[in-house]
């Protein structure tokens, strides 16, 4: 039964969404969520193919370090023990990642860290000082030859611009380790959820009225009426009728394609990091969840200049992006009813561990607001 009047108005139905859905539920509050696509779930909505829960909207491999995240996720759904480690494949060559003894093993033909530490010591030397992009930070982490053959080509492809004129942070989300240790991730925790990422969110949503297909910017006058506050998680310069100007985005094409074989590329993440091939990675999705069907979903993940009317992906977080958005976030502030979370609203490339942590804080926010 819809509500005349709810405590909060949901915009878009992802992680973020999600969370203070569930909390609200458990508070007794009560939500409307509203969502412009056919179904819920945000990008780690699946779809189901050859009994395969696709990824339609790229990859995602839960992992965190936060016990307050990993027991609240673990309320909600039970996760199997796949641990990432992607390939990478550089004009055919292969190379583990992250960067690690298997990845320099392979590269220089040595065996132990010291060898290792030496070679990227010496080629490091090329770039002094604070690093001042993501070129120079990758060079001091791993040196010109992992820089070369399994950075360049593929920040370039993945964010359509020179490794120069990225931020140096992008590239310490990776992990560089002497040890022979090819997990992805330093997180203590990761897995991908039984039963696939729908299986999570419609548990978080359980308890919200939902309506689907529904444009909220189209009439945001007529929705803000239904509750007393909202919670907005698509682009914040979409809100604002892009009256700064659009921020950037990268978005992501994906070619999905069913193959008779079992077995396509032995692994669920191959990156492709150089330059000439035109994918950036191809995703064999069963490999998530250990599948044994007869047949194999892929996806080939294509990298592009966000346009409108395209799904917004990724945040180029750089320092124009940053003069704009904080113009954004100075309206924002001043929102007496509407709160932005989540990589959209708050323009921030998060994790979805991040995002889960950013709407518990929210919401704990918003609990001391209703008290006063
Ligand atoms: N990266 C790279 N080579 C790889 C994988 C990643 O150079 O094989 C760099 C690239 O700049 C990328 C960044 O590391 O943008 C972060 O990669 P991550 O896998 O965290 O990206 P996501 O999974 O969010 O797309």
């Amino acid at each position: 039964m819809a509500k005349a009047k709810y405590d909060y108005l949901l915009v878009g139905s992802g992680l973020y969404s999600g969370t203070i859905a569930a909390l609200a539920a458990g508070a007794g509050k009560t939500c409307l969520v509203l969502e412009k696509r056919s179904e819920i779930g945000g990008n780690v909505y699946c779809e189901t193919i050859e009994g395969i829960h696709v990824h339609k909207y790229g990859a995602h491999i839960f992992h965190t370090s936060s016990r307050e995240v990993w027991d609240f996720v673990n309320r909600y759904a039970e996760f199997n023990r796949y641990t990432n480690s992607p390939i990478a494949n550089f004009h055919g060559e292969i190379y583990n990642l992250p960067f690690n003894m298997n990845t320099f093993s392979r590269m220089w033909g040595i065996r132990t860290p010291d060898e290792a530490r030496a070679i990227i010591e010496a080629q490091r030397a090329a770039v002094t000082g604070e690093p001042k992009n993501l070129e120079e930070q990758a060079i001091r982490l791993v040196g010109t030859d992992i820089y070369r053959k399994l950075i360049e080509g593929y920040t370039e492809k993945q964010w359509g611009r020179s490794c120069r004129e990225l931020p140096a942070f992008i590239i310490r989300r990776l992990p560089v380790r002497y040890t022979y240790d090819n997990n992805y991730f330093n997180d203590l925790w990761q897995g991908i959820p039984i039963g696939g990422y729908n299986a999570l969110t419609e548990k978080l949503f359980a308890g919200a009225d939902r309506k689907t297909g529904v444009d909220y910017l189209e009439d945001p006058a007529r929705w803000n009426a239904c509750a007393d506050r909202v919670i907005f998680t698509g682009p914040i310069d979409a809100f604002y009728g892009y009256r700064f100007g659009p921020l950037e985005y990268r978005t992501v094409r994906f070619e999905t394609e069913v193959l008779d074989t079992p077995n396509f590329q032995g692994v669920a993440v191959v990156n492709y990091t150089d330059r000439e091939t035109p994918w950036t990675r191809i995703i064999e999705h069963k490999h998530f969840e250990f599948g044994t069907q007869e047949k194999t979903v892929i996806s080939r993940e294509y990298s592009e200049t966000w346009k409108p009317g395209m799904e917004p992906f990724y945040p180029v977080n750089d320092e124009k992006n940053a003069g704009i958005f904080a113009k954004y976030q100075a309206l924002a502030a001043a929102e007496p009813k509407v709160l932005f979370g989540g990589r959209l609203g708050e323009y921030r490339y998060y994790n979805m561990d991040q995002v889960i942590a950013s709407a518990m804080a929210a919401w704990r926010k918003l609990e001391r607001q209703s008290e006063e």
